[in-house]
Order: structure tokens, then C-alpha cells, then sequence
């Protein structure tokens, strides 16, 4: 590219789109002094979240880490049970494990869509063993009819972590309706964002119930300051749902302009010697970010570097948690394609207002710096 010192532009991996009524909603909640976790936003955004999923029930919460702690926790998952995940993962999935006292189990993962093995899963199943966590990385979804006949098999619970895939599919239905609970989350960069945000699905009323009692502290939810179990705090406030509720109301086009950018970089990067993440058959992906995987002989550092100095910003993949300092003796067994997935990965810009004109500036960056390391002349 052109001058090295001097980026023409910068542009970041990601950025919410907050153009709808967002500030109108957010108004309103403060106009009406219910700021806090009561309020009409969140039976509305509570609403809209079951109406996309098609799951009846869905339940807010403040972030997409402790909808899979209250999953796990409601599900009676706790010290001396294990639970099988993908080591190649964010690391809310495992900690969330951790957190009730449970064993996370790594789990290899699928060189073609980078996702949880099915085939790894049933090898490491043992008397312990409680329970799955597919996780729906990049906006793909894992093989769910092959995770839950193995579930279904041994009688283990399913726990899908749905962060990454609000709007995605397979065969139509939508991730967090296969298993017993869709955890979600409303990062800021996130397909629709609440700023911290999250929330669980769940099929069956009575587990459905049960997380939302535990989720306000075990109150009764008939009896005021009675507390019928031990619970968490961990509502979301009606502002965050009135920024979702906004946010949902156009996540149909949000989907469709990630959709769009992801299917131009796929063309712009055809003759690239790079690898995309291969979704199954009948799954429509969430496109969350648009990920690549670089030549194995790559400088990943270097060629994010250069892609920095010209003002494209862009992310590596999650390491894998097998890897990380308090995982790592649980790291039994070899795990050469996680390991390959999170040492070759990048993620590149990806949010919906991402303009052509910017899209090919960071595909000419792409071009000079793998061109940088002789991997495209
Ligand atoms: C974002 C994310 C989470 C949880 O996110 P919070 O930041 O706690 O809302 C969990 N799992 C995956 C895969 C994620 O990408």
C-alpha cells in the first residue's frame, strides 16, 4: 500500500450500527425513571428475542458470560461433573464451566466449519460426564442433529453457546432450539448489541422458570423477598433492552448487510491463499466476523502489523483455553487442528456499514502484506 506512516484511513474490525431508534428508546426509559431492571423495554425486547429464535421463552440478562453460568447452574451442573467443549472457543464458554465447580472437558474441532467435533465428543465421554456446550462460532452452526443423538444417546444435557449466531440457521431453525438452553449475548460488537448485554432460550417452562427466578436473586416469582434458592443478580436493565429492542427491530437488515460483505470478501479473496470457515449444509450463517484462515507459514503477527500501518485494523482468533495458564492441566490430549484453527486465524473488518470502497482498501492491504511474505506476488 501507500504511505506506511501516514494511514489514509482507519478502519476497526468492528462498530455498532445505532442508527435506528436506539436514542429514542434509550429517551423514553430516562424520561420515565425506569432505568433500572422493571420496566416495559425488557418484556418487549424478552419478547422480540423469542419471536427470532422461535423459542416461547426467552430471558435477559446482563451478559452473555453469566447466561451460561445460569444455564449450567439450572441444570444442576456442578462440582465433579464434567462438561464437553470446544478447547477452540471465547473463553466465557469455559469459565462459565469453571465457575460452578464443573470440569470442562476439550473437546478437538472440525478443520472444515471450526467448530465442535462430533465425532471427538463420544471418546470423552465418562460416568461424569453431564452435559455438551456446541459453540456457534463466526455466525456458523455446529452439527446439531449429530450432537444431539450423542446426547441423547448418553443422556447428557446440551447447553448451546449462541454469542456469535443470533439470526442464523439450520434448516430453518434457528441455534438455541436444539438443545436444553440458547445462551446469547449483546456485546458491543456483537450482530445486535444491548452494550453488555445477554439472555438464555429454553424450551421446557419449567427450566425456563426456574432460571428466571434464580437470575433475580431465587425470589419467588410470586412472593416478594421470599427466596426460595440460592440465586445471582444478574438482570438487565431496561436501557440496555430498550438498545436491543431497537437494535432487533432491524436485525433483519443488519443480517443482510453482513451477509452482503461477507459474500464480497469470499469473491475479492478466491485466488487469496486463504481458507474460510465451510458451514454444513442447510446452515445460514450470522456472518459475525468475517474470518480467514492465513497459509500455515504465515507471520500472523507481521501481516497484522502491516495491515495496522495501513489503517486496517483486524483481530486474531481466540487462542485456545487449553493453552491458557489456568486450563492448562486439563490439556490431556492433543488437539492439532484447534491448535492450527487459533494459530492461523484472523478476523477482518466486518461491521454492517462497512462501505464497497472501504471493504477493497482492506482486501489491497490483505494483498500487500501476504504479497510482503511471498505468498501472493
Ligand atoms: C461474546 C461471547 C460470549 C459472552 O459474552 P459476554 O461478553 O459475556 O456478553 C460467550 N461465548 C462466545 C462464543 C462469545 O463470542
Amino acid at each position: 500500500m501507500q504511505s506506511k506512516a501516514e494511514p489514509r484511513r482507519r478502519i476497526p474490525v468492528y462498530r455498532p450500527d445505532l442508527s435506528g431508534r436506539e436514542k429514542e428508546y434509550v429517551v423514553d426509559c430516562l424520561d420515565s425513571t425506569w432505568i433500572s431492571s422493571i420496566g416495559s423495554y425488557i418484556e418487549r425486547f424478552e419478547a422480540s428475542l423469542a419471536d427470532i429464535t422461535r423459542v416461547p421463552r426467552a430471558i435477559s440478562l446482563c451478559n452473555g458470560t453469566v447466561a451460561l453460568h445460569l444455564a449450567i447452574h439450572c441444570l444442576d451442573i456442578g462440582p465433579g461433573d464434567e462438561v464437553i467443549v470446544p478447547s477452540f472457543t471465547y473463553i466465557a464458554s469455559v469459565n462459565a464451566i469453571a465457575q460452578t465447580g464443573a470440569i470442562p472437558v476439550f473437546a478437538e474441532s472440525r478443520a472444515r466449519d471450526w467448530l465442535l467435533d462430533p465425532a471427538a465428543i463420544e471418546p470423552l465421554i465418562t460416568a461424569r460426564t453431564r452435559a455438551i456446550m456446541p459453540v456457534h462460532l463466526y455466525g456458523a452452526i455446529c452439527d446439531m442433529p449429530a450432537i444431539m443423538a450423542i446426547a441423547e444417546r448418553h443422556g447428557l444435557k446440551v447447553i448451546e453457546d449462541c454469542a456469535e449466531c443470533l439470526g442464523a440457521s439450520l434448516n430453518g431453525v434457528h441455534p438455541g432450539a436444539f438443545g436444553d438452553v440458547g445462551t446469547f449475548s449483546f456485546f458491543g460488537n456483537k450482530t445486535i448489541t444491548t452494550g453488555e448485554g445477554g439472555a438464555v432460550v429454553a424450551r421446557d417452562p419449567v427450566l425456563a422458570a426456574r432460571m428466571r427466578k434464580v437470575k433475580g436473586q431465587g425470589q419467588s416469582l410470586t412472593r416478594r423477598y421470599w427466596h426460595e434458592e440460592l440465586g445471582f443478580n444478574y438482570r438487565m436493565t431496561n436501557i440496555a433492552a430498550a438498545i436491543g429492542l431497537a437494535q432487533s427491530e432491524r436485525l433483519g437488515d443488519i443480517l443482510a448487510r453482513k451477509r452482503a460483505l461477507a459474500a464480497r470478501y469470499r469473491a475479492a479473496l478466491a485466488a487469496f491463499p486463504v481458507e474460510f470457515q465451510i458451514p454444513d449444509q442447510g446452515v445460514e450463517s450470522s456472518e459475525w466476523l468475517v474470518s480467514i484462515l492465513l497459509p500455515d507459514a504465515c507471520d500472523r503477527e507481521r501481516l497484522m502489523a502491516d495491515m495496522m500501518a495501513d489503517g486496517v485494523e483486524t483481530r486474531p482468533v481466540f487462542y485456545c483455553a487449553h493453552l491458557m495458564p489456568m486450563y492448562q492441566h486439563l490439556a490431556v490430549r492433543p488437539l492439532p487442528i484447534a491448535d492450527s484453527i487459533s494459530r492461523r486465524g484472523i478476523s477482518l473488518p466486518s461491521f454492517p456499514d462497512l462501505g464497497a470502497e472501504d471493504q477493497d482498501y482492506v482486501v489491497a492491504s490483505l494483498r500487500s502484506a501476504l504479497a510482503a511474505q511471498g505468498f501472493l506476488s
